[in-house]
């Protein structure tokens, strides 16, 4: 089975709370480890910036089904990747949020706040990876 790698972002249609967030992040975990999918989520600035990875058409459903979540629009796919090796195997989903070191890697891309419009594909992609290894527990 081919896998991939799609990373979007997209707005939230209102502030996410802590518990939002949470709400979130609680069922994505639950039907991901199901899915055999994986990635990392990052949301500040009412932009969410995601990454999926697991078995393409198993991506693809999961993409068409977030997508339809009316907690956020306007999604743009940033890349859409074959792959040998997830990167973000050891989250069914990863989170970070304004720490130290986001606002950090922030800056090195010279963004004051999160604003992945702005970043490029391989930026976004050094990004997520990096936060991966810098979560926020939620
Ligand atoms: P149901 O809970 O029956 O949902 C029915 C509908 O209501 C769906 O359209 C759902 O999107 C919507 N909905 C559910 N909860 C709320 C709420 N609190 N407020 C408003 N609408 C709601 N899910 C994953 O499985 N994996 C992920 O990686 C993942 N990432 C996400 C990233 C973002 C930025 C967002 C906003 C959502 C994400 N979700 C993810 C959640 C996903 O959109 C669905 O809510 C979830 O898969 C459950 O959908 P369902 O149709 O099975 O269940």
């Amino acid at each position: 089975m081919r896998q991939v790698r799609l990373i979007y972002y997209s707005r939230a249609t209102r502030d996410m709370s802590l518990a939002d967030l949470k709400s979130i992040l609680d069922v994505a975990r639950d039907n991901n480890s199901g899915l055999g999918i994986c990635g990392m989520l990052c949301y500040e600035n009412r932009y969410f910036l995601q990454a999926l990875e697991g078995e393409r058409e198993a991506v693809n459903e999961l993409y068409l089904d977030i997508i339809d979540d009316p907690r956020h629009d306007e999604a743009v796919i940033l890349s859409y990747d074959e792959i040998d090796t997830p990167i973000f195997r050891d989250w069914t989903m990863g989170y970070a949020a304004g720490s130290a070191h986001f606002s950090a890697m922030l800056n090195e891309l010279k963004q004051a706040e999160l604003e992945p419009d702005k970043l490029s594909q391989a930026q976004a992609l050094s990004f997520l990876k990096s936060m991966a290894k810098h979560q926020t527990q939620v």
